[in-house]
């Protein structure tokens, strides 16, 4: 069976000498040597100021929200997965939705101003598919009328734009550390962010709030890694490079030998350096979609509908209408992705597209 992804699992000896550590310090969790020692690692890979690893990528977006979006509108992407809008809901702020461009499958800046009301506290933005966000038209906005700005950066992990790590862009970035994401802790995410006194905030947030054992700074939940989790990461960690070169290597052979006379896949943001994280492919019409799963299926391989449904049409999100997101998320299909999908796996993939389209 092939899927959309696989997750990486490093030498089983190097996870177990990171457990042994942990066996060894007598310390599971609450911010133990390993948890500090990935985040000092994760400075350093990604070149990052402030970092702060969580349990998972969703309740970072959530600590940023309950700071920044303050209840009001936020301005968001209906093209993500289901995350970036349910965490808008949760925090009891309401989701304002701005359509995608159609090559990117970003935001589309040009539409954001349109949208923003009295009302609007926030921008909260994918890189959906690790393909970066117009960043600095968007930067502009935001200063122009004084709203904060949040990166879901959930497929974002190793992506640079114009030499600087994505993380750096907007007030928050926030990454997933999911299995199925390029760098994992089996769950788990992190929190990036450049102005000290908010990171400040933003990091006693993930721990209940607390000053000292005693005392609070304020309000918080528990949004901790835990130890056994951080041994993953640190397990992971030195094999970024390998696993980046390998997906490369089926990135490029989809690029070289599907048949895009009939198929479309992304346009890659320039001045960035992608990392490989997905590989959409949109087909002209939902039923040639739907026939090129299905068979697919057949032979025992299981692309994903990355993202679908169009997140505005979700039942608790308004009635707003986004055709551009509406009619990609019914044509877009993830394929597998990850280093070790061997030569014949991928012709066989391939073949199976070029003839149902
Ligand atoms: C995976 C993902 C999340 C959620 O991350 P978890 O670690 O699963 O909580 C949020 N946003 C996007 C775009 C994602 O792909």
């Amino acid at each position: 069976m092939i899927n959309v992804t696989k997750a990486f699992f490093p030498p089983i000896e190097e996870y177990q000498l990171q457990l042994q550590r942990i066996w060894k310090n007598q310390w599971l969790t609450n911010r133990g040597e390993l948890v500090r020692e990935l985040e000092d690692d994760l400075k350093g890979y990604l070149g990052v100021k402030h970092v702060v690893c969580m349990n998972n990528g969703t309740i970072p977006l959530q600590i940023a929200l309950k700071v920044l979006g303050n209840r009001g509108e936020i301005i968001t992407t209906p093209f993500s997965y289901v995350a970036s809008t349910s965490v808008i809901v949760w925090e009891n702020c309401t989701p304002v939705f701005v359509d995608i461009h159609p090559e990117y499958l970003t935001i589309d800046e040009t539409k954001i101003e349109d949208a923003i009301t009295p009302k609007t506290t926030a921008i909260l933005a994918t890189h959906v598919f690790g393909n970066p966000c117009h960043v600095e038209a968007i930067e502009a906005i935001a200063n122009k009328h004084q709203l904060k700005v949040i990166y879901d950066a959930a497929h974002s992990f190793g992506v640079t734009y114009k030499g600087n790590s994505l993380f750096n862009y907007g007030d928050v970035s926030t990454c997933s550390f999911h299995a199925t994401k390029i760098f994992h802790t089996g769950e788990g995410g992190a929190l990036f962010c450049n102005n000290k006194a908010l990171f400040d905030q933003l990091y006693f947030s993930h721990n209940f709030g607390h000053k000292s054992a005693t005392e609070f700074y304020g309000l918080g939940i528990n949004g901790k890694l835990s130890e056994l989790q951080a041994a993953m990461g640190l397990a992971v960690l030195p094999y970024m490079k390998q696993i980046s070169e390998g997906r490369k290597k089926v990135v490029a052979y989809y690029n070289k030998n599907l048949d895009f006379s009939n198929l479309k896949t992304m346009k890659l943001r320039e001045n960035s350096d992608w990392n490989y994280s997905y590989y959409p492919v949109l087909f002209e019409t939902e039923e040639v979609l739907l026939k090129v799963q299905k068979t697919l299926n057949e032979s025992q391989i299981f692309p994903r509908r990355y993202f679908y449904p169009s997140l505005n049409t979700l039942n608790y999100a308004g009635k707003q209408k986004m055709p551009v997101s509406e009619s990609i998320a019914a044509r877009v299909l993830c394929l597998p992705l990850f280093p070790d999908l061997n030569l014949d796996e991928l012709k066989k993939i391939i073949d199976i597209i070029n003839t149902n389209i």
